[in-house]
């Protein structure tokens, strides 16, 4: 029945469901929050991308701790799970930090990011001058 649902009805039913005391607010946001937009779930993968340390290959065996997130992307309901719920945070909060609301933005900062570095890392002693300057 979901299925033939129109997004209106949907939304229509679920705030009935709300009014009705059979669905609270809280259990809505809960479940919303195990089924990010498309977007976001790129988003999350950006960011788990940039700043995982864990082991993403086999080639690496051993040297570190084996990532969870990318064992879990295997399942097929791996936005109900640990790793990702737990990226999804730090991505929601990353996302506030930063002042960023979509992929591109995300990106582009990555981006310039990632520039930035690459030019610091070409200068003999940038991080004392980093510091000195931001100090
Ligand atoms: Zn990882």
């Amino acid at each position: 029945m979901i299925e033939t649902l129109s997004p209106e009805q949907t939304k229509a039913a679920l705030a009935l469901l709300i009014e009705d005391e059979k669905l609270s607010a809280e259990d809505l946001a809960e479940a919303v929050k195990r089924c990010p937009t498309a977007e976001v779930k790129r988003m999350v993968d950006i960011v788990h991308n940039s700043m995982c340390k864990d082991q993403h290959d086999s080639e690496q065996e051993g040297v570190k701790p084996e990532c969870e997130y990318h064992q879990e992307d295997q399942e097929p309901n791996c936005w109900n799970q640990y790793e990702h719920q737990k990226w999804l945070d730090k991505t929601t909060e990353l996302l506030g930090e930063i002042d960023v609301a979509n992929e591109k933005e995300l990106l582009n900062a990555f981006q310039t990011v990632n520039t930035t570095l690459t030019k610091l890392s070409q200068i003999k002693g940038a991080r004392k001058l980093l510091e000195l300057l931001l100090a």
